[in-house]
């Protein structure tokens, strides 16, 4: 493997050159962000680079090579962040105006797991501001372009990571999801995308959307690499009270495994009105499942009507209180005015974007005396009805196999104007964020246009083994 691959590469790759001295971490450095800043201005999937942090990075993985000590199961891999997880020293705007020039002085837990594990942190990826979105135009620094088809979006809110390592100008990268945001823009790319159970992986460090919801995870052009970087940046962390004690398995070993005798089911709720464009595609992939010696039948997750509305409520009730804190006094950019209502009121409103002020109305809304108990509270009681519809199929089946989205990638511009319509995009990814189960999204197949689309499949909580396993033997069986 050379490095004139820089497209393709993969970890395993990167480690076989490093140990037979193909090539050092310090040139892959270079490679890399030599080649991503060179691409980048097609699809603007990043916000900044850290070519010092990885260079830095590289020259210890190269001194540690040449010492022969522990060089770490992500030695001179390129990896890009999502701007909404924090990186020490180098700018982190969330998507936003309101953190154009905030320097965060610590590193999320995953970035820390990252780099003792080798890896080159090389660049800030962007996303939908505060990570609302489904299109990454709700970016404030310019929609990004989906490598795969440039007048068409890339998904979101994690945009920026799903094109980056579908272009090719990162190997891995870490995304944030919260109901649908890794899953959907891996699904419109190409690429494959974790969303792991709920205190699986630590969010110390992410900045909060709606906490409840909130997941970080990795997107990478294998299943086999998105299961390296898992096996790294999950565990308990002190830092973060809702990380679970749950020990962290050899995802690699289990994903080996065949998957002949699996009972999966089909959520019949996820297939009804699915168009043909998607619906064709993931029926081949589920018969492919089957000729693997999987049992397929059809289940049912009666509440799954209600997950758009429920969604909608609880991520926006808690992204109004986490968003209350951009007041212009304590770290966000401030716009000075005659009162302190006043400066608030300028900070903010020069700051955020239409779609966050959306949401924290919606969301003050719903939590205001008088609505609290019709809205927040009722769909906190359907927030359980959806979970225990999931508890319910895992009685029967060990997976549930459904579409991402129920269309490909849309053109730039075509949804914008049409929160509804742009919120559908998550209708069959929210419930997995709602229930907290681990989720992902791997390519299978493409539509009549080209198009790539997805497939999701969601497992037990905590039971990443079986869904890796589900999705590895699906990638060997599919791309030989
Ligand atoms: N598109 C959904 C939203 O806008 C999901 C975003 C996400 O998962 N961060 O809230």
């Amino acid at each position: 493997m050379s490095l004139n691959n820089i497209a393709s590469l993969t970890i395993p790759a990167i480690r076989d050159g490093l140990t037979k001295k193909e090539f050092s971490a310090v040139e892959v450095a270079h490679a890399a962000i030599g080649f991503a800043e060179k691409e980048n201005p097609s699809t603007n999937a990043y916000l900044t680079f850290s070519p010092e942090r990885a260079l830095s990075q590289a020259r210890r993985v190269d001194e540690s090579i040449a010492k022969n000590e522990y060089v770490g199961v992500l030695a001179g891999v390129p990896v890009a962040i999502k701007d909404v997880i924090v990186t020490e020293g180098i700018r982190t705007t969330c998507g936003s105006r309101i953190l154009e020039n905030y320097i965060p002085p610590y590193d999320a837990t995953t970035v820390i797991r990252l780099e003792s594990e080798g890896a080159l942190i090389i660049g800030k990826t962007n996303c939908d501001e505060f990570a609302m979105g489904s299109s990454n135009e709700n970016s404030a620094y310019g929609p990004v372009r989906n490598p795969k088809a440039l007048d068409r979006v890339p998904g979101g809110s994690s945009g920026g990571s799903a094109a980056v390592v579908a272009q090719g100008t990162a190997v891995v990268a870490l995304g944030s999801d919260t109901g649908g945001s890794i899953r959907q823009p891996a699904s419109f790319c190409g690429v494959v995308g974790v969303t792991p159970t709920y205190g699986r992986v630590s969010r110390y460090g992410l900045v909060a959307y709606a906490s409840s919801l909130d997941h970080v995870g990795p997107f990478a052009r294998t299943v086999a690499d998105a299961a390296t970087v898992l096996g790294v940046i999950a565990g308990r962390d002190d830092q973060d009270s809702t990380s679970a004690f749950a020990p962290v398995n050899d995802y690699h070993a289990a994903m080996k495994r065949p998957i002949s005798g699996l009972k999966l089911g089909l959520p019949k709720e996820y297939f009804e009105g699915l168009g043909a464009e998607t619906g064709d595609v993931v029926h081949s992939a589920v018969e492919q499942l089957e000729k693997l010696g999987c049992d397929v039948r059809e289940v049912s997750l009666p509440h799954t009507k209600y997950a758009l509305s429920c969604y909608y409520i609880i991520a926006t009730a808690e992204a109004s209180s986490n968003l209350a804190r951009y007041d212009g006094v304590r770290y966000s950019a401030r716009v000075d005015g005659d009162t302190l209502i006043d400066m608030y009121r300028n900070s903010r409103g020069a700051g955020f974007g239409t779609e966050v002020k959306r949401r924290i109305m919606l969301g003050t809304y719903v939590l205001s005396a008088g609505y609290y108990d019709a809205y927040y509270l009722k769909a906190q009681r359907v927030r359980n009805l959806i979970a225990r519809d999931f508890t319910n199929a895992f009685q029967d089946v060990d997976a549930l196999i459904t579409p991402v989205s129920p269309f490909p990638a849309f053109k730039i511009g075509e949804k914008v104007d049409d929160p509804l319509a742009m919120y559908l995009s998550d209708v069959y990814t929210l419930t997995g964020d709602l229930a907290g189960v681990p989720c992902m999204s791997v390519p299978c197949g493409a539509s009549p246009d080209g198009l790539p689309i997805g497939l999701q499949i969601f497992t037990k909580h905590f039971d990443e083994e079986t869904m890796f396993r589900i999705a590895w033997n699906y990638e060997q069986a599919t791309t030989g």
